[in-house]
């Protein structure tokens, strides 16, 4: 496999500038294919934090973004979109370098960070508010304003993505930013900091902090000057950040885990459903937080189904994510893929049958990186280990169901409810169980898909908040009210007590 390594000096930026860490400390970033460091990122600490988060709140108080006109602002964003594009192939193989995944999903993910860009750039001008009828001679409007600093904390599954998904509704909303990525991927949000710098955006409205969740994240979370916080990540980090966030009443929004459910009436295209649900668990190797990783088949159709589905899922070209043959690359990190092997462990001492993969792959080079077989358990019961808890890697969990009310039991039997798809073509029985389910996005016939334009958020432990289309532009504003006495008559309610009653 070859190995490329960044010769770049990759900086934070704040308030404009590219800066080292303020201890000048560096940490090591890997590429999963081969557990090879390819670059040395600042590792920011309280310090720089503080730096970061005085840059934003200047830039937010003082301008002049926010006296910008939202056309203004939007001319600056599109550009960002415009750079992304212009960089595609190279932006997407640093994500493929740092992230592992494969380089056909990295382009994919480059040109939907630009997309999201381009869409809130549309947007800003969009922040309408409305015009209440009010008893009396009182005229009463609402206007939406934006929080000020917001603090963004990311994963590494999606790195530049889940910066747009966060950074473009931000911006167009009028706020200041200081995001901060995943330790394991900081790459391409560096990058992403220089492209808002050549786009205009005024120094101190994007600060870019890389370094360890629990001193950088925390910080941030914590921080008084911090206005409102979007997270997304892990469920139980999810609850420390509203911890931590807590002390000064932030602001949350929060797009956690989910143990998603896929199920398979006897009725629809079995051919598509075979083909979309490969997609829906065996994509970036698994580690997306929609991942359909508990596949529901009606017991009619089970057999057939499945050994379809495992010849299929057999044939997955495991290899080298900047491959364009290659259909899946590694986990993300060493810690990740002892812990995915470590569920396989736990799934088979409970009783699932381990029906594909669920090992290494025994090639010698694929050896050196964190690369895990396409894994399918069947027989799981739902409240085993492997259909309850996330797994985050390419394994799937295969369950029988004889009819609705049971599957729709059973998919709603987590704490998650992020998302699900159905496969029917049965009109009102896709309807029916969309409605029945617990869960922020439903996909019917369809395996998983987040456009910009359709609001994007989980149920239950999965999140707070809806990310994406209009809705994520209520994430980064509050409304103001404004009250405008248009009477003649002028106020004066103790002067019109009767007299000896005052
Ligand atoms: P994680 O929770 O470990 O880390 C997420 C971010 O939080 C990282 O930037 C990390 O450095 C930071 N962090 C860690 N500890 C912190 C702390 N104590 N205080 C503040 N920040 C802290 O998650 P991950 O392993 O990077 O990502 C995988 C998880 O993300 C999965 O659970 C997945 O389901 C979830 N995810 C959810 C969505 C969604 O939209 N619902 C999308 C992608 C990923």
């Amino acid at each position: 496999m070859a190995t490329e390594v960044t010769t770049k000096e990759y900086r934070l930026l704040i308030g404009g500038q590219f800066v080292p860490a303020a201890s000048g400390e560096t940490f090591p970033t890997y590429n999963p294919a081969t557990n090879e460091v390819i670059a040395h990122v600042p590792k920011a600490g309280r310090e720089d934090v503080n730096r970061a988060v005085a840059a934003a709140r200047k830039a937010f108080d003082e301008g002049p973004w926010g006296k910008m006109t939202p056309m203004e602002r939007a001319k600056r964003m599109r550009r960002v979109a415009e750079i992304l594009r212009e960089r595609l192939e190279e932006i997407a193989r640093l994500e493929t370098l740092n992230c592992g995944k494969i380089i056909i999903e990295s382009r994919a993910d480059v040109a939907a960070s630009a997309n999201c860009f381009d869409y809130y750039a549309n947007l800003t001008g969009h922040m309408w508010g409305e015009t209440i009828p009010m008893n009396g001679p009182l005229f009463d409007y609402t206007v939406r304003e934006p929080y000020g600093v917001c603090g963004q904390i990311i994963p590494w599954n999606f790195p530049l993505l889940m910066a747009a998904w966060k950074v473009a509704p931000a911006l167009a909303a009028g706020n200041t930013i200081v995001l901060k990525p995943a330790s394991a991927t900081p790459l391409t949000a560096l990058v992403l900091g220089e492209i808002c710098q050549e786009a205009d955006i005024p120094d101190g409205v994007v600060n870019i902090l890389t370094g360890p969740g629990v001193e950088v994240g925390a910080a941030i979370a914590e921080h008084p000057d911090v206005d409102k916080i979007a997270f997304t990540g892990e469920t139980e980090t999810g609850r420390e950040i509203l911890r931590l966030s807590a002390g000064t009443i932030k602001k949350v929004s929060l797009e956690l885990g989910g143990k998603s459910p896929n199920i398979v009436f006897p009725d629809a295209d079995l051919e598509e459903a075979v083909n979309g649900s490969l997609f829906a668990i065996f994509t970036n190797a698994g580690q997306r937080c929609t991942a359909r990783t508990r596949l529901f088949l009606h017991e009619s159709i089970h057999d057939q189904f499945l050994s379809d589905f495992i010849a299929k899922a057999g044939k997955i070209r495991v290899g080298d994510p900047l491959e364009d043959a290659t259909q899946m690359g590694p986990v993300i990190s060493k810690r990740q893929c002892e812990r995915v092997l470590s569920f396989i462990e736990r799934a088979r001492s409970e009783g699932a049958n381990l029906a594909l993969g669920g090992k290494r792959p025994d090639d010698e080079v694929l050896q050196k990186g964190n690369f895990i077989e396409p894994t399918i358990f069947t027989q799981v019961q739902n409240d085993m280990t492997i259909a309850q808890q996330e797994v985050f890697g390419p394994v799937l969990s295969v369950i029988p169901f004889r009819d609705e009310s049971e599957v729709v039991e059973m998919a709603n039997n987590t704490i998650y409810g992020l998302a699900a798809t159905i496969w029917t073509n049965d009109l009102k029985r896709a309807h029916r169980l969309a409605s029945r389910i617990r869960a922020g996005n439903i996909s019917i016939n369809f395996p998983t898909v987040n456009p910009p334009e359709a609001p994007f958020g989980g149920f239950k432990q999965s999140g707070i908040g809806r990310e994406l289309s209009r809705h994520a532009l209520d994430l980064y504003t509050q409304v103001k009210n404004v009250v405008v006495n248009l009477a003649d008559e002028r106020f004066d309610w103790y002067g019109k007590w009767p007299v000896g009653q005052k």
